[in-house]
């Protein structure tokens, strides 16, 4: 089977976890505050904060900004269900923004108008997650202008999007946001297995996540509310999580690190292949926002209508391509229907959900694999 995602492990990544192994540290040791100053440098923000998931990011991200009981978190409902579970997490109530037709990122214009809706109905978000799509930057810039308007803060959801870039900076670094997250699960661009991180420029938001991974508890005197009792003491000030990283997680991390950028320099020069290759079929490709330079996580098409999806699928996995839907509606799972939402209520999601298909990109795909996807494709559209 040629996945549609998966990971790149070399000599170097393993020599780096045996070494953690015949460490003295297999967690809370040195390298995980290596791997953060390397993400951190990476994407040229103030602090880095590594965790067991981007699920666990995403929690403590919302945490960290006061969400909770009454308010409302909005995400895009073309993600996976974490972006928006996160706000549940918290006890806060979820709503989704259509998204672009052309992007399949959450939609600036879309925004505006449930933003303008919302005051009037004095319903405000306090948080907003927008989704780097498949890699591609959200139109951060408005995104940043409404939260002024707004009162809204932004959490971006960059768990497809290391290594990716907008307005030539790094995605993580901030610029339009209070908190970036990355996803390090084995089908993104880098892995530490699992884990997750998050970017932010604030030092009270960064200290805040630094207490919430590890139970609330410190033992740093100017976070704690006694004096200190002796060299042992640690207060916790807060209710946290164990939401640590390893020292092997964050050794391999590390070390992916260093070959992030080959990694998206092979995606781009697959897509651009992709491209050639397949401009005369009748697939729409994923489009490319000139402001963004794009991870390319995914390689999402949309099918020609005369083509039934279900079928297409079940042929190119009969053929050996990993091929993989992303995403069905947030909206449309049976817990998020429990909550009140119902099928049509975002169009723009639920229409491009029923021609995607995801094809195999990854660093590892050979030009040879790549031929067989597109020769399948070929295949696939001439028997119609
Ligand atoms: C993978 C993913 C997550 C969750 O990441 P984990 O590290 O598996 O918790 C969240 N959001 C999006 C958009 C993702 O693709």
């Amino acid at each position: 089977m040629i996945p549609y995602g998966k990971q790149a492990i070399n000599q170097a990544d393993i020599d780096a976890v045996v070494e953690v192994l015949q460490s003295d540290y297999l967690t809370q040791g040195p390298k995980v505050p290596a791997f953060e100053r390397a993400v951190a440098g990476y994407c040229g923000v103030e602090y880095a904060i590594a965790v067991n998931s981007a699920t666990s990011a995403l929690h403590m991200a919302c945490l960290a900004l006061g969400l909770g009981k009454g308010d409302w978190l909005w995400t895009s409902p073309n993600t996976f269900v974490a972006s928006a579970n996160c706000a549940r997490y918290c006890g806060a109530s979820v709503d989704f923004v259509d998204i672009d037709p052309r992007t399949y990122n959450l939609c600036a214009d879309q925004l505006e108008a449930k933003l303008i809706q919302a005051k009037a109905d004095n319903k405000l978000p306090k948080i907003v997650i927008p989704v780097h799509f498949a890699g591609q930057s959200c139109d951060m810039k408005r995104i940043h202008q409404l939260s002024q308007i707004y009162g809204f803060k932004i959490i971006e959801d960059a768990s497809h999007a290391i290594g990716g870039r907008y307005l030539n900076q790094p995605i993580g670094a901030c610029q339009f946001s209070d908190i970036s997250v990355f996803s390090f699960h084995p089908v993104k661009i880098i892995t530490t297995a699992e884990g997750g991180l998050a970017t932010t420029n604030q030092p009270e938001l960064a200290e805040k996540m630094q207490l919430l991974r590890s139970h609330g508890v410190t033992r740093e005197a100017h976070l704690m509310d006694q004096p200190l009792e002796g060299p042992w003491y640690y207060q916790q000030v807060d209710l946290g999580f164990n939401y640590r990283m390893t020292e092997l997680q964050a050794a391999l991390g590390v070390s992916q690190m260093t070959r992030l950028e080959a990694f998206v320099a092979r995606r781009h020069q697959l897509a651009q292949q992709y491209s050639e290759r397949l401009a005369d079929l009748p697939f729409v490709l994923p489009y490319q926002h000139s402001d963004t330079h794009s991870s390319l996580h995914l390689f999402p098409i949309l099918l020609p209508v005369n083509l039934d999806r279900g079928q297409a699928f079940n042929a190119l996995r009969e053929k050996g391509l990993g091929v993989n839907v992303h995403y069905i509606p947030v909206h449309t799972q049976p817990y998020y229907r429990q909550l009140g939402f119902k099928p049509g209520v975002f169009p723009q999601a639920e229409a491009y959900y029923q021609r995607a298909i995801s094809i195999p990109l990854h660093q590892g795909l050979t030009d040879s694999q790549q031929d067989y996807v597109v020769e399948c494709l070929a295949q696939l559209v001439k028997e119609g």
